[in-house]
């Protein structure tokens, strides 16, 4: 991004936490990832640089909690996804749901992509995550990997007070953007975004819900900037400008064109920019469309195809293996959207329900790990995994 370079003086920092693991990332997969892996006995340190939990699935003011059945009346996102979901929908979070769906069933006529209120979310998500006894460190940026031997031995962080390390044992990288993965050297691939922005209006009549609102979605603007990463600041601050300018717009046009709106306003904005695929590791396997069945053996957790709405969409296996960078250093897992997936499969597996799997797998992974003291992530007993997560009330198969 910049043109000239400066030296940075080296120098020693204080340790600020330990931990068996450290989750990078206070998303929905951070937070599964924290809550799997403090449950199964690890001392976990969960690190956002926000001060709420959820990452675009609140902040982001993604209210459509996608997806999680097979089209055809089976629930496949079980485990802290399902738990997610019913957390919201114990403080009234959640709209219309048929309470089959807490049986595993849904009926075969619909899809189970319900609507939910993203302040009952985040809320959820605190009350999940602190009862697990996981530390939650909010307004810390994950900054640098320090790496000892191939591995990272901590993990250096920005705060207001400064700069600190967080030790630990096996590392989550949940940032959605991969940021520890490139940092500490692994191989990454990046996509592009055109803008977008979640906003909610009020105001008007006939409004959605009354926890969630009305929330409208703008997809692509013409008057926006172009496809961008999402990594550069310069090019993200424009996005900024750009889709609350543009939601303003869209007010005005629909206070115009709709009867009743004249009073609309809007609630709010997206409190982190709504950019879906950034970075993604390149892992020791890359699920890719032609995958969408996959290999039974190493299936951590399924993840349904919200792009068919009405016809039985297909379900991909997600392996152990797209969670572990194919190089880089050896105590590293990814959980959310910047798993190792490509294409299509990188657009299904990016969505809420698919990343609590694989951050609830990511971080039992990591517990399992360090319990054995083991040293790589390929070290790892793939069957217990399996069984962990089959106990918690994943679906496997
Ligand atoms: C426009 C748009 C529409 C979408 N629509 C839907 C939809 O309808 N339904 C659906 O299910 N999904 C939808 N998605 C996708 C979905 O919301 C996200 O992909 C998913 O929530 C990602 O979860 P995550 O935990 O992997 O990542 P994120 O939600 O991105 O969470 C990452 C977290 O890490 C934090 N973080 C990042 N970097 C650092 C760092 N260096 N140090 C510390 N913290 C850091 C962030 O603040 C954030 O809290 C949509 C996404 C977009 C952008």
């Amino acid at each position: 991004m910049g043109a000239s370079r400066v030296p940075e003086a080296a120098r020693k920092i204080e340790v600020l936490a330990s931990a068996d693991v450290v989750v990078a990332g206070g998303g929905v997969a951070g937070c599964a990832a924290a809550v799997a892996a403090t449950r199964a006995g690890a001392r976990t340190v969960l690190l956002e640089r926000f001060g709420y939990l959820g990452g675009l699935a609140t902040g982001g003011l993604v209210i459509w909690y996608v997806v999680m059945d097979d089209g055809k009346g089976r629930v496949v996102a079980g485990g802290l996804a399902s738990e997610f979901l019913r957390r919201t929908e114990d403080l009234g979070g959640v709209e219309a749901l048929d309470p089959a769906w807490r049986e595993g069933r849904w009926p075969e006529s619909g899809r189970l992509l319900p609507a939910f209120s993203p302040e009952a979310a985040k809320r959820a998500l605190d009350e999940v995550v602190v009862e697990s006894g996981a530390e939650i460190v909010f307004h810390v940026l994950a900054a640098d990997p320090i790496i000892a031997d191939g591995r990272i031995a901590a993990l250096a962080v920005e705060t207001k007070c400064g700069r600190y390390a967080i030790k630990g044992r096996f590392f989550v990288d949940a940032t959605g953007d991969a940021d520890l993965a490139v940092r500490a050297g692994a191989p990454v691939a990046e996509s592009e975004n055109t803008l977008s922005c979640w906003f909610r209006v009020g105001g008007v009549p006939g409004a959605f819900g009354p926890m969630t609102g009305l929330a409208l979605g703008l997809f692509g603007d013409p008057d926006g900037p172009s496809a961008i990463t999402g990594m550069d600041v310069r090019a993200l601050s424009k996005w900024e400008l750009d889709a609350r300018a543009a939601a303003w717009r869209r007010l005005e046009e629909m206070k115009r064109e709709r009867p009743g709106w004249e009073g609309a306003y809007i609630l709010d904005t997206p409190t982190q920019p709504d950019v879906r695929r950034t970075r993604r590791i390149r892992g020791l396997a890359e699920v890719g469309e032609r995958d969408a069945g996959g290999d039974v053996a190493g299936c951590i957790g399924l993840a349904a195809d919200w792009r068919h709405e009405n016809s039985p969409p297909g379900v991909w296996r997600i392996p152990y293996r797209a969670l572990v960078p194919r190089a880089g250093p050896a105590n590293l897992l990814a959980a959310g959207r910047c798993v190792s997936a490509e294409g299509g499969a990188w657009d299904v597996l990016r969505v809420i329900a698919p990343c609590a799997v694989t951050g609830e797998a990511a971080g039992l992974a990591a517990a399992l790990l360090a319990r054995e003291d083991a040293i790589a992530c390929t070290d790892l007993d793939e069957e217990k995994l399996r069984a962990g997560l089959a106990e918690a009330g994943a679906v496997l198969d």
